[in-house]
């Protein structure tokens, strides 16, 4: 999962004499502006943003048609209900920060309760798996404490420019003695990994660095990250937006395939139920994942060429969840809380169903980069037998007995093979984070959402709500 700084990166960045987003952003009018009449604003993909965005425009009154090309919503959210009985288990976006205002209030408004993780008393503590050695909580204290002190002290002295040039691989190089064999450094690349998704030679060292001065910034007041899960899973925000919005608004297993500009609109071209259509609109919000964006024929849409090719090239993270499910939480008898990082394919381990009343548990193991890309098995589906008794044995070393309770099922979620998300989510390659492409404006009559589309948030479904509510009142204030 993404990791959240303290001072959000965009405020690190911008302290470090980097300016992010063009001023467009700042100029999006209230929600208060009145809909004409009989507009039609379209809109592209039903996860988060899609769905924010159309229960947004829903409300303002506008005809609202939802395009998604699967047969279900949520992008890349999905909540498993049958892996552990009575349980949710996320398979993608999965906790909220403390910071996430927008998450919160959605959540809020449609009666749906958190869980706070930290209110909930867990037996055992943290453990790695780094160098093939089993290490005790507390372990990196000291070189965490001295590796973000350097990212405070490199965001002031090379600035944001220098940095974003370089990988985060090259700045952990130049930070950490022994890069990178030894086992701190082996433990900082695999967060790397689970928390951007990416190899540290393929993101931004900005991106790193700014999420690391965050932490020097904040000292002991770091509370807030991952502090909340949706009780009952993301499915059920889902499903509140989709109501919101009227099933008969939403089509599923409509694919869009080209935008072009009609007069003052739009016109789609869609494969879906019934064949090729084309619908046309006076705007259309497109929420799709950068990658598949780049799969769209926009070369009549009006939006510059430029924009669209930087869109495709932003970086996007790989990572995959494999879950296994169990009789009962047994790591925690033996002293560990099933959280830890790994350099091995456990990746970051969690107790998925922690907290939860069900009769069983479930551990996530999280990985990124090229262990994310090359997971064995199905982008969504029964994990590969050698995949699930390998990191079953991994498991063991770290809390003897564990796999004597485990079940069979596990399942494995290689987004990076997902053929409508093609990665988990965005992640700056290097040169990327200085200089994304201007989504907080339309282009034409296209508009763009998504996690990739937020400035402050983008990686996390907080970034998704944002920008899909903030295409709405663009949509509107131009209808
Ligand atoms: C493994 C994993 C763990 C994560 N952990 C966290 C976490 O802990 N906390 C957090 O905040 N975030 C997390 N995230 C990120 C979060 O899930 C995403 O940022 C967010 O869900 C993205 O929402 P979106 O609406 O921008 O995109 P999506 O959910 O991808 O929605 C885009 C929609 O467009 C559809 N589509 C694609 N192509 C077409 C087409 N041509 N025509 C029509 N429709 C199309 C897709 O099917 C999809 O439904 C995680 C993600 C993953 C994969």
């Amino acid at each position: 999962m993404p990791h959240a700084p303290r001072i959000t990166r965009r405020q690190a960045i911008v302290a470090a004499g980097g300016v992010v987003l063009a001023a467009s952003s700042a100029a999006v009018p209230g929600i208060g502006a009145a809909a004409r009449a009989g507009s039609r604003v379209d809109v592209v993909g039903a996860g988060l943003a899609g769905l924010a965005c159309a229960a947004r425009l829903v409300a303002a009154g506008v005809d609202v048609r939802v395009w998604e090309a699967r047969d279900r919503l949520g992008g890349r959210t999905l909540t498993d209900l049958t892996l552990v009985p009575g349980a949710w288990v996320e398979c993608g976006g999965e906790f909220i920060d403390a910071e996430h205002s927008a998450m919160r209030r959605l959540c809020a408004a449609y009666g749906i309760g958190l869980q706070d993780l930290e209110s909930l008393d867990v037996p055992g503590a943290e453990r790695d798996l780094v160098g093939g050695r089993v290490r005790a909580a507390g372990w990196a204290d000291a070189p965490d404490a001295r590796l973000a002190v350097r990212a405070a002290r490199d965001m002031r002295r090379l600035g944001a420019a220098r940095l974003d040039r370089l990988s985060a691989g090259a700045w952990l190089a130049s930070a950490i003695p022994g890069w990178p064999g030894s086992a701190y450094a082996r433990y900082r690349a695999a967060l790397v990994r689970g928390e951007f998704g990416a190899e540290p030679s393929a993101l931004s060292a900005l991106w790193l660095v700014a999420d690391l001065a965050g932490d020097a910034d904040a000292g002991e007041n770091q509370d807030g990250a991952e502090r909340y899960r949706i009780e009952g899973g993301t499915t059920r925000l889902v499903s509140a937006l989709a109501k919101a919005v009227g099933a008969a608004r939403i089509t599923r297993g409509a694919r869009l395939v080209a935008v072009a500009r009609d007069g003052s609109g739009v016109s789609l071209t869609i494969d879906g139920p019934g064949g090729r259509r084309t619908e046309r609109a006076d705007r259309v919000v497109i929420t799709l994942p950068p990658p598949l964006v780049a799969r769209v024929d926009m070369r009549r849409s009006g939006v510059p060429r430029d924009v669209v090719s930087a869109i495709a090239r932003t970086g996007m993270g790989t990572n995959a969840k494999l879950i296994i499910p169990f009789s009962r939480p047994a790591w925690g008898t033996a002293g560990w809380n099933a959280d830890g990082t790994s350099d091995t394919v456990l990746g970051s381990t969690w107790d998925a169903t922690m907290g939860q009343a069900a009769s069983g548990a479930a551990l996530t193991t999280l990985v990124g980069g090229l262990m994310g890309s090359r997971i064995p098995g199905p982008d969504h589906g029964r994990a590969a037998e050698a995949s699930v008794a390998e990191r079953l044995a991994l498991a063991d070393r770290l809390a003897a007995g564990t796999s004597r309770a485990a079940r069979d099922g596990a399942v494995v979620h290689a987004w990076a093979r997902d053929p409508f998300a093609m990665g988990s989510y965005s992640a700056a390659r290097p040169g990327q984070a200085l200089d994304p492409p201007d989504l907080a404006r339309p282009y034409g009559a296209v508009h763009f959402a998504g996690e990739h589309a937020d400035d402050e948030f983008s990686g996390y479904m907080e970034g998704a709500v944002r920008s899909g509510e903030r295409a709405a009142r663009s949509a509107l204030a131009r209808l």
